[in-house]
C-alpha cells in the first residue's frame, strides 16, 4: 500500500537529517511518496512566514507527517514553530521512547522506558504575566483579596491549568498504548501534596482511569521521588505518563540514561494528525558539514512506520540502526568512546553502513 507523507527537512542540520531518513526508509521497500513542504527560519528569510500555509495543509491532507529539527531563533519575535504545530492540531500526546541500544556510552544497559508527556496545558500553556504590568499588578491585588495571600510586587507570574478533560485525554492515551505495545505498567507522575488543585485533579483523574485497566499494573509518584528512582532503579519503569512541564524535564533525563539526545527519538499525536520528529535541536553550528548522528530521526521514522502499520519495514530498520551502532564502525563522533576518534565517520556513511544493513537483512 502507498502512502503519502508529509517531510517537512527542518533548518540547520535538519535536511542532512531527513534526507538520511529518507534514503533508510525507502531502503526497507515500504512505499513512501514524500509531500515536501518545509517551515522555519530559512523559510521565513524567503517567505517572511516560519510556517507556512502550505505546511499545515500537506498535514492536514497527509494526517502523517516527519519533521526535521527547526530552529527557534532568540529574540526574533516568533514563537517555536514546534510549539505552534503542537496547538494547531492538537497533538496532546508526546510520546518518548527511551530505548538502550548496545555501543551507545550510557551508565544503564538494557532500559526500556516510554515517557507519555501531555503536550498542551500546565505551565507550557504561555500564560504570563510579565513583571510590573498593570494586569499583573491586578492579579497580585485580586489574589491578595480572594486568597488572603501576598505575592511580592515585584513578581512575574505564569499561570498553571489542568484539566480533568485534557487529563484524562493523555492518561487514557497512556493505557492504550501499554495494552497496544505489550507494556506492563505505567506510572502516573504528579506532585499532588503541594498542588493539590492541578496536580491534585490529574492525580485522581489518573486514578479513576487506571481502574478501568486492571490488566496493566498502574502505580503513581511524587515528581521529585520519580527523578531519583529513575537514576537509581531505572529498570523497575515501563510506561510514565505525566503533564506538560515534567515530561519536558523527565523526557531529557531518560534521554540522558539511555546515552543521550542523538539517540531519542518522539511523536507529537493528536486524534487526528501524528508528526515524527527527532528530540534534538537543530545543531546549526555542524550546518552543512556531514558530522551529525541521524540515528535519533531515523528512530522516530521507526515509530512513524509502526504507526501506519508498516511493523516489517519498522523492525527491519531498527534492527539494522542498532546493528552498526553495535558494531560501532560506521558510526558519527557522538557515538564514538572518544568524541576526537579519527574513525569517526559523517551522516552520509553511516546512512550508507545502514541502508547496506537493512539490504542484508531483507
Ligand atoms: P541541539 O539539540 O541542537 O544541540 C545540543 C547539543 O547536542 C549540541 O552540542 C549539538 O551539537 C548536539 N547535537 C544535537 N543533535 C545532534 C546529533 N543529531 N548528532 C550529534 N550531536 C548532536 O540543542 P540547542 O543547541 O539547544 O538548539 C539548537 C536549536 O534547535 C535552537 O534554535 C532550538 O530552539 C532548536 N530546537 C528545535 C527542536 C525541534 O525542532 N523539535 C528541539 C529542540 C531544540
Amino acid at each position: 500500500m502507498k502512502h503519502i507523507i508529509t517531510l517537512i527537512p527542518g533548518d540547520g542540520t535538519g535536511p542532512e537529517i531527513s534526507e538520511a531518513t529518507v534514503k533508510v526508509v525507502e531502503a526497507t521497500g515500504v512505499d513512501i511518496e514524500w509531500d515536501v513542504n518545509n517551515a522555519g527560519a530559512e523559510v521565513y528569510e524567503k517567505e517572511g512566514n516560519v510556517l507556512p500555509e502550505n505546511v499545515l495543509k500537506s498535514l492536514r491532507k497527509n494526517k502523517v507527517g516527519i519533521k526535521g529539527p527547526i530552529t527557534t531563533p532568540v529574540g526574533t519575535g516568533f514563537r517555536s514553530v514546534n510549539v505552534a504545530m503542537r496547538k494547531i492540531f492538537n497533538l496532546y500526546a508526546c510520546v518518548r521512547p527511551c530505548k538502550s541500544y548496545e555501543g551507545v556510552k550510557s551508565r544503564y544497559s538494557n532500559l526500556d522506558l516510554v515517557i507519555i508527556r501531555e503536550n498542551t496545558e500546565d505551565l507550557y500553556a504561555g500564560i504570563e504575566f510579565e513583571l510590573n504590568k498593570p494586569e499583573t499588578i491586578e492579579l497580585i491585588d485580586f489574589i491578595k483579596e480572594k486568597k488572603d495571600i501576598a505575592i511580592k510586587k515585584d513578581s512575574g507570574i505564569s499561570i498553571k491549568p489542568i484539566s480533568v478533560s485534557a487529563s484524562e485525554k493523555i492518561i487514557k492515551y497512556a493505557f492504550e498504548y501499554a495494552k497496544k505495545n505489550g507494556r506492563k505498567k505505567v506510572t502516573g507522575v504528579h506532585k499532588a501534596n503541594i498542588m493539590k488543585y492541578s496536580d491534585g485533579l490529574y492525580l485522581e483523574t489518573f486514578r479513576r482511569i487506571a481502574s478501568q485497566y486492571p490488566e496493566i499494573e498502574s502505580e503513581d509518584r511524587i515528581v521529585d521521588n520519580m527523578c531519583m528512582q529513575l537514576v537509581q532503579k531505572p529498570e523497575l519503569y515501563d510506561v510514565l505518563v505525566l503533564p506538560n512541564l515534567y515530561g519536558d524535564i523527565l523526557s531529557d533525563l531518560a534521554a540522558g540514561l539511555i546515552g543521550g539526545l542523538g539517540v531519542a527519538p518522539g511523536a507529537n499525536i493528536g486524534d487526528e494528525i501524528a508528526l515524527f520528529e527527532a528530540t534534538h535541536g537543530s545543531a546549526p553550528k555542524y550546518k552543512g558539514l556531514n558530522k551529525v548522528n541521524p540515528t535519533a530521526l531515523m528512530l522516530s521514522a521507526v515509530l512513524m512506520l509502526r504507526h501506519i502499520n508498516e511493523t516489517k519495514a519498522a523492525d527491519i530498520l531498527e534492527k539494522a540502526i542498532s546493528s552498526v551502532i553495535k558494531e560501532g564502525k560506521y558510526v558519527t563522533y557522538d557515538l564514538k568512546e572518544d568524541r576526537n576518534d579519527p574513525t569517526a565517520v559523517g551522516t552520509s556513511e553511516m546512512t550508507d553502513a545502514i541502508v547496506r544493513k537493512i539490504k542484508e537483512l531483507s
